[in-house]
């Protein structure tokens, strides 16, 4: 039989690493930037447009290349970064495989302009899929710029896989920070479609920070430091009090470079133990360094993920030397005026003394505040109060605000759904619905039994109201009493700029959406005013992490991303009435057997499969 194997060609080769290495514009954009770094550029200029889509250019002032190394630059496996393998353990550079610029040039247009400091003239080179369109000589001042053009021209499929613009910016703005973070002593800047995102100075790591994400960041920094023989720590903890509930601002730089890891994620959480609110993430910036003999970067193609020899000793120092700086943290206040008494006690514990047993309702649940907004809802129990709950009623109409009250009078929509899958006698006095474990809401109905998950339920309800006000512009907004005035970054401001028409249509309404600030003086009135960040921070976090290839609009993201948030939580005790009225409105949802993200609301039990059981 013939031989039937036969070496790729090399922009096959380089097609297929490329598939490893440039993922979306951000791969891109951390390649190029790290090979500036590398380059010794004090400043890298960032230019994108459409998300990375059609251009990704970085110019930068480092020593540039001759012309023969321009024109090798581009060759798989070339390097000037190492020459041997025993260079791979003691690595001070940000690249060393060789593969980045073969792997572009494959699968894009590239424009490469490079002048060293003491020629005349420098050298301009276009690729495209890895052939060589032209070189010529060019008069450039010293360092190197490389522009990245529609980017998987030849690819479709890795082009139609890419995710909206916003989601792209914000993984290439996720690169750019983490590269930046790690280079206080690098200029950097960048713009997109024309407008400048960042414009940051040479500076300290604090001064950088604070750059990167706002001007208040500043008072929530505390300082963490620790000098040993193996490891030196530097950089920043968050104050517990400004923790968030998503996980977004958590860097770990290892000699400069940013890097995961779960296992020292864990120190930082045990460092912080009790001192955060239940579901609130600690924030940290923090600088690692260590003998480059001592960690191996090569195990992760996108150099993300690092071996280092003792993981113990690194997890035992960076957990006490965080813990130590918390501990100084929390005597300091006592000298301060304006002190914080919520710090004085750490959450976890001051919570254990406020439980009262007596104390039946959640005075934060108003059932009528759901009224209001749930349309087609089942008003039964509300014609005919029964004895058992009334006292309750009685209580929660005490607590509640008057003016909320009488909104949800106003719109209040008795459409009348009738919840036929109930048992009629159910229906007759009142359904029985019990809660079990604070997670499960049971009920008797015809054919057998029925269990409805609270979380999911309460999610399908929220949703299509959610839906329908923001399609419909039915919502009503609650006009708070004071403005809100809220911080986000430039990006994440960007994304709610993005969505503020529809925001507005579920009821949120802005009065200032600028550098760094969010005013708000008016939110749906399903969000109470305390939530409203949490709610925000929540939907950044949706859009950012928005699934691949979704069909879905921003619409239907946005009504998940507010469902989720603010659906009733498992573990969260619902009173009788709670259970009612959450059983009456999901059954009046046009879907009420799956939960918006597709899951299971219910599981019915028929007596036939109860009596087997039995038997
Ligand atoms: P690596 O960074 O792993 O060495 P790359 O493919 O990213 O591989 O780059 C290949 C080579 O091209 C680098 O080793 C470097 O010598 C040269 N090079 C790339 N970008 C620049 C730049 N901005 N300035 C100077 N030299 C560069
Ligand atoms: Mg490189």
């Amino acid at each position: 039989m013939a031989d039937i194997i036969q070496l790729l060609p090399d922009h096959v080769a380089n097609q297929i690493a490329a598939g490893e290495v440039v993922q979306r514009p951000a791969s891109v954009v951390k390649e190029l930037i790290e090979n500036a770094i590398d380059a010794g550029a004090t400043t890298i200029k960032l230019i994108i447009k459409e998300a990375g889509k059609t251009l990704i250019q970085v110019i930068d002032d480092g020593k540039g290349m001759s012309v023969t190394d321009a024109r090798l630059s581009f060759e798989r496996h070339a390097t000037s970064k190492i020459k041997t393998a025993e260079d791979l353990f003691d690595l001070n550079t940000k690249g060393f495989r060789g593969e980045a610029l073969a792997s572009i040039a494959a699968i894009a247009h590239v424009e490469l302009k490079t002048k060293q400091e003491h020629e005349e003239v420098g050298t301009h080179i276009k690729i495209e899929g890895s052939n060589i369109v032209s070189q010529e000589v060019i008069v450039v001042p010293k360092g190197t710029s490389i522009a990245v053009k529609n980017l998987f021209f030849n690819i479709p499929a890795r082009r139609n896989f890419l995710k909206s613009n916003t989601v792209e910016t914000r993984h290439i703005i996720d690169e750019f920070n983490r590269v930046t973070l790690a280079h206080s002593n690098i200029s950097f800047s960048m713009y997109h479609n024309g407008s400048e995102l960042f414009n940051l100075p040479i500076s300290n790591n604090r001064q950088r920070l604070v750059n990167v994400f706002g001007g208040k960041t500043n008072e929530k920094l505390v300082p963490v430091e620790e000098f040993t023989e193996v490891l030196k720590i530097s950089g920043f903890v968050g104050k517990p009090e400004f923790a968030k509930k998503t996980r977004g601002e958590q860097f770990f730089f290892v000699n400069n470079r940013f890097i995961k890891s779960s296992y020292l994620n864990h120190a930082i959480n045990a460092a912080f133990e009790g001192l955060l609110r239940p579901g609130t993430h600690a924030s940290y910036f923090l600088y690692l360094e260590v003998n480059p003999k001592t960690i191996d970067i090569n195990i992760h193609p996108t150099k993300t993920e690092i071996k280092f020899d003792d993981e113990h000793t690194l997890y035992a120092l960076l957990r006490s030397a965080v813990k130590h700086c918390l501990g100084q943290f929390n005597i300091a206040p006592i000298l301060d005026f304006e002190r914080n008494s919520s710090m004085d006690t750490p959450y976890n514990y001051k919570n254990k003394n406020i439980s009262n047993p007596n104390v039946e309702v959640d005075s934060g649940f108003n059932p009528f505040k759901e009224e209001k907004i749930s349309k087609g809802f089942s008003s039964n129990y509300k014609k005919e109060p029964a004895t058992s709950w009334e006292s309750l009623y009685v209580g929660l109409e005490s607590k509640s605000n008057a003016n909320r009250e009488e909104l949800s009078e106003l719109q209040f929509e008795s459409e009348k759904v009738t919840p036929s899958i109930f048992n009629d006698d159910a229906i007759e006095s009142k359904l029985k619905t019990f809660q079990i474990h604070n997670k499960y809401i049971v009920n008797t109905i015809k054919s057998g039994m029925l269990l409805i998950d609270q979380h999911r339920a309460h999610q399908r309800v929220l949703y299509e109201q959610f839906l329908q006000h923001i399609t419909v512009k039915e919502a009503v907004s609650q006009q708070l009493l004071f403005p809100l005035s809220l911080e986000f970054s430039n990006s994440e401001i960007g994304i709610i700029h993005n969505l503020k028409e529809q925001l507005e249509q579920t009821g949120f309404v802005f009065s200032k959406l600028e550098n760094e600030t969010v005013e708000i003086t008016g939110v749906p009135v399903s969000v109470v005013e305390s939530s409203v960040s949490i709610v925000l921070e929540q939907l950044i976090n949706d859009v950012e992490n928005e699934v691949p290839n979704s069909n879905f609009s921003q619409t239907d993201l946005l009504a998940k991303s507010l469902a989720k948030s603010l659906a009733i939580k498992t573990g969260q005790r619902l009173t009788v009435l709670e259970q009612e009225h959450l059983v009456n409105s999901l059954f009046a949802c046009k879907e009420p057997s799956i939960s918006p993200t597709n899951r299971a609301t219910t599981i019915t039990m028929r007596v036939e499969e109860l009596d087997k059981r039995f038997n």
